[in-house]
């Protein structure tokens, strides 16, 4: 039961994108490099690739590939010294060797043909990146006949995956890797005893891009180390619900802000400017540099910086100064700010520190933890303004955020482009609250929400406008189009089943849909949509009506 030939989600891509194939390729040669030329900046070279290399596969969750990679790294950056360390003792070199080799291999065993299948909206065009989705395929492990297979299966399927099932004892069959491994442990039974770890060891061999949840873990820290140590990435523990299991594994497929991370450089000494910059752009970081700090508020304003690294001293004032006149405006309170220096007086890291940044770095700064403390800040600082944006209850983009996105969208699409923009709201549902409680009434609005997450595109626009009422908007997709998409997701949400304390219910929406170029402003299209809407609840609820033209 799969409807994704509309919404196009489940078309599977490579598995692993080829931006990870090539960093891989690039850090076999610089190894190759160093083994011939043993010199101290080819190392630098190498180990400056493997780190761009398990920085995305930690952003990509392909956790398993992640585990070995990192591993390598600690080896190399034990060996990093300095020019007089190198070359590394043969001995040394081959350790990297037997580590590198099997990473590579799992890499390019996993590299298909880029275009596999590019089923694309028409008009529409995305960055190579976007373009890969994850496999949505995901193994259940457990015992045959165990009640939570079925439901589970049965509840993947429906928000868009395939399940499969196997028994503990079978040996793996898919050939290719699944999104996700769930553990099911027999109840009956101590929740995992060895052979079932020895599974989990065996399977995170054979998926190295799987991410692996067992589910029912005791709260016992030696169990989950051992789990941990044998390839899962997520102990569930005992007493979970299903559905936030699924929620998870939503998320692993949900496109994550993959904007490039953007620094501002506020330095007055070109050198350290060119070193940094040169350090950044190795990681795959963007930056911009100003040299007078008076010119900093425009130069924020329009590059929209992640993080700003800051120099201690500079012609008109100090950083600390800058760093405390920037405190002051609303907008950039949150911002982080790492302060540079080649200043060694602790007093002095103490009080700037104080004044409001977040950490000091002395110079020259190493470029692999620059690149490092650069990321983590960026990533913090990112959680923190989506969590801003994006709805607890759901994780959809919250009222505020899905207009302004609504805005982006329809000013990227142009005047001949498409969009269309749907207004959905749950059927009756004051009486589901009533009838059965707010929490099962909170459950109906995140299957919705799962449902809607599952069957449109990365690129869509899905947000929680009110309670129980969605703004979701289709860029690419006139009004027929969209109609016949939320058609579908109708119909099926209709026959879902929500549990309650004495079964389950069913539940319905009505939809109204508006379009570009019918309608040209986000208040027009919502507008629209909301009357067809009403004219779909007035009609007698659970369907679809399309604005007509105005
Ligand atoms: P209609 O078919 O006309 O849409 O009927 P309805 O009952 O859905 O009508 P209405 O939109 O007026 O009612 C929505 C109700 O949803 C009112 C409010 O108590 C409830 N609600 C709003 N937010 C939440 C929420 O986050 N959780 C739960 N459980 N209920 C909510
Ligand atoms: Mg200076
Ligand atoms: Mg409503
Ligand atoms: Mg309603």
């Amino acid at each position: 039961m799969h409807h994704n030939d509309e919404s196009n989600i489940g078309v599977i891509m490579s598995t692993i994108p080829h931006v990870v194939i090539a960093l891989a390729e690039s850090l076999e040669l610089r190894w190759k490099h160093y083994l011939d030329s043993g010199n101290f900046d080819a190392f630098v070279e190498f180990t400056l690739a493997l780190n761009s290399l398990t920085e995305r596969l930690d952003q990509l969750q392909l956790s398993g590939l992640l585990r070995d990679g990192l591993a390598l790294e600690g080896v190399a950056l034990a060996l990093y010294g300095d020019p007089s360390t190198h070359p590394i003792p043969p001995e040394a070199a081959d350790g990297i060797e037997r580590q590198l080799t099997p990473i590579l291999r799992e890499l390019r065993r996993h590299e298909t043909p880029a275009v596999s299948s590019r089923r694309q909206v028409d008009g529409e065009d995305n960055p190579d990146e976007q373009r890969w989705n994850r496999p949505r395929n995901v193994l259940i492990v457990s015992r045959p006949g165990h009640p939570w297979t079925a439901s589970l299966s049965e509840q993947l399927e429906f928000f868009g995956f395939r399940p499969r099932q196997m028994r503990w004892e079978d040996a793996p069959q898919e050939d290719e890797p699944p999104l996700a491994v769930i553990f099911v442990p027999d109840k009956e039974a101590t929740a995992y005893p060895s052979e079932a770890i020895a599974t989990i060891r065996l399977l995170r061999g054979e998926f190295a891009i799987s991410y692996f949840y067992c589910l029912s873990v005791p709260s016992a820290l030696d169990t989950i180390v051992l789990l941990q140590r044998a390839g899962a990435d997520a102990c569930v523990p005992a007493g979970d619900k299903i559905s936030d299991v699924l929620s998870r594994i939503l998320d692993l497929v949900e496109a994550k802000e993959q904007d490039v991370p953007r620094v501002l450089v506020v330095e007055d000494s070109p050198t350290a400017v060119a070193h940094i910059s040169r350090s950044l752009s190795q990681h795959g970081i963007d930056s911009r540099a100003i040299s007078d700090p008076r010119h900093l508020l425009e130069a924020a304003a329009g590059y929209r910086p992640d993080i700003i690294l800051m120099d201690m001293y500079m012609p008109f004032c100090t950083g600390v100064e800058v760093t405390r006149a920037l405190r002051q405006l609303p907008e950039y309170q949150a911002l982080p700010v790492v302060y540079l220096s080649s200043e060694t007086d602790i007093a002095q890291q103490v009080e700037a520190l104080r004044l409001g940044g977040d950490q000091f770095l002395t110079k020259p700064v190493n470029p692999i933890i620059l690149a490092t403390v650069v990321k983590t800040k960026i990533e913090r600082y990112r959680d923190m303004l989506y969590s801003g944006r994006h709805d607890s209850l759901t994780g959809l983009l919250n009222h505020t955020a899905a207009k302004t996105r609504l805005d982006e969208l329809l000013r990227s699409a142009g005047q001949s482009g498409r969009l269309s923009v749907a207004m959905i709201d749950i059927d009756r549902f004051k009486s589901i609250n009533d009838g059965y409680g707010h929490p099962v009434g909170d459950q109906v609005i995140r299957s919705l929400a799962w449902l809607l997450r599952g069957r449109l595109r990365s690129t869509d626009l899905i947000g929680r406008y009110g309670g129980e009422e969605f703004l979701v908007a289709l860029p690419g997709a006139d009004l027929e189009r969209a109609a016949r998409i939320l058609d579908r997701i109708r119909e099926d949400f209709a026959t879902l089943p929500h549990a309650h304390a004495h079964g389950t219910l069913r539940a319905t929406f009505s939809c109204g849909i508006a379009a570009v170029p019918q309608h040209d402003t986000s208040t027009a299209l919502i507008q629209a949509a909301d009357d067809a809407l009403l004219e779909a609840k007035r009609n007698g609820r659970n369907q679809i009506v399309t604005a007509a033209a105005a």
